[in-house]
């Protein structure tokens, strides 16, 4: 099978710090070859995993753009896909198109005479309603948990081919560490992953807290000084820089209580797989939970709140701790030492390998192509 694996233009595959999707499509692409899948990659320039061929429009991540606004943004996404839909039409020998960009990949996609496609949806689906209410028939989607789709409007759910959950390649093989005292987030500094939450209660508990990750695509508290010392850049006032200074930073000391910006490589892994717990104090209902699945791997007990994806990954009192409030949230971070480490790590590997997400992926590959009219032609 020949596939093309759209990865978008925002970041490097695999991502050198923060990215989600990145990361998942770097995680089944090796497996994906390893069963005999040709992979023609469509990303940036500077991604180096090793494929069959990559195809690009941009050089490198366009992720810093993200937060611009639309009508500075909205062109970049549509050069990628638009460098995609010429490949599809300049070659007859692609099987099917397993696409990761949010509304452009099937927006375009639909509007080609061209082979099946696969759309995994990594997003809260709540967004794009009009397009998601009127969604391409053409074309196949996944959803990334079974408690995103069962949220999904109805045309989705119609085309959805099941869940697939995110894996890790650190399932099996996590990174052993010291343990150490400190409590971690892992992701992007904003509203929705509730870093204020955890924030205030480990200022309340007394306990040292490490916060990583981008905030508004800026990677180090370096760039974020620049931008709040300057009211003429376009980040000055984003709403995710705002909630860092104004609802964040208020619970940091700078020693105990931190915020790094983002890590990657090996970095990252040391500093997730030394932390005592994981927190997911999660202000909205995530989708799919990649920081999760990792922090399982690498035997990091997650302790979240009950909202999203995160019961259908966190086994209760086995493999973590959910909470339905702040106060309940306190309380398990106290008890984080009852999960046994080495049962969250044969979960991630039993559920969350990149070999099992490979083959789920290549059963829906299966199906795209047998239910895709152009197939039926
Ligand atoms: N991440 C990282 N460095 C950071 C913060 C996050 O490498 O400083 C990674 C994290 O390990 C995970 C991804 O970025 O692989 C975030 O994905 P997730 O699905 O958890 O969140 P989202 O895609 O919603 O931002």
């Amino acid at each position: 099978m020949n596939i093309l694996l759209n990865a978008g233009p925002w970041l490097p595959v695999p991502p050198p710090g923060y990215g989600g999707i990145e990361n998942v499509v770097a995680t089944l692409i090796p497996e994906l070859r390893a069963r005999g899948v040709r992979v023609v990659l469509a990303s940036v320039g500077t991604s180096a995993i090793e494929v069959d061929e990559l195809i690009s429009v941009y050089a490198d991540g366009q992720f810093p753009h993200l937060q611009k606004p639309y009508n500075q943004v909205m062109g970049i996404a549509h050069a990628h896909q638009a460098r995609v839909a010429e490949e599809l039409r300049r070659r007859d020998d692609i099987d099917l198109v397993h696409d990761h960009l949010e509304v452009v990949g099937p927006g375009v996609l639909a509007a080609l005479d061209g082979p099946p496609v696969l759309h995994t949806l990594h997003w809260d689906l709540h967004k794009h309603a009009a397009f998601y209410d009127s969604f391409p028939h053409k074309i196949a989607v996944n959803g990334v948990s079974h408690s995103q789709l069962a949220r999904a409007p109805e045309a989705l759910r119609r085309a959805a081919l099941g869940a697939v959950h995110l894996a890790t390649p650190l399932a099996g093989t996590g990174l052993r560490v010291e343990r150490g005292e400190h409590l971690v987030v892992m992701g992007r500094v904003c509203g929705l992953k509730g870093q204020h939450v955890a924030a205030r209660i480990c200022q309340k508990l007394d306990l040292p807290l490490t916060l990583a990750g981008p905030v508004s695509g800026l990677d180090t508290p370096a760039e974020l000084e620049a931008v709040a010392q300057d009211p003429s850049h376009p980040l000055y006032g984003h709403p995710d820089v705002r909630y860092l200074v104004d609802h964040v930073s208020t619970y940091l000391d700078g020693d105990r209580a931190t915020w790094i910006g983002s890590v990657g490589g090996e970095d990252r892994d040391r500093l997730y797989a030394s932390a005592r717990a994981s927190l997911f104090p999660i202000q909205w209902d995530e989708p799919g939970g990649t920081a999760v699945v990792e922090a399982l791997a690498l035997g990091v007990p997650p302790v979240g709140l009950r909202r999203g994806c995160l019961p259908e990954i966190i086994d209760h009192g086995r493999t973590g701790f959910l909470a339905d409030t702040e106060e309940e949230l306190a309380e398990w971070i106290l008890r984080v030492d009852e999960i046994d480490p080495e049962e969250c790590r044969r979960e991630a590997a039993r559920r969350f390998s990149p070999a099992v997400m490979a083959e789920r992926y290549l059963e829906l590959y299966e199906r795209a192509i047998r239910r895709s009219p152009v197939a039926a032609r």
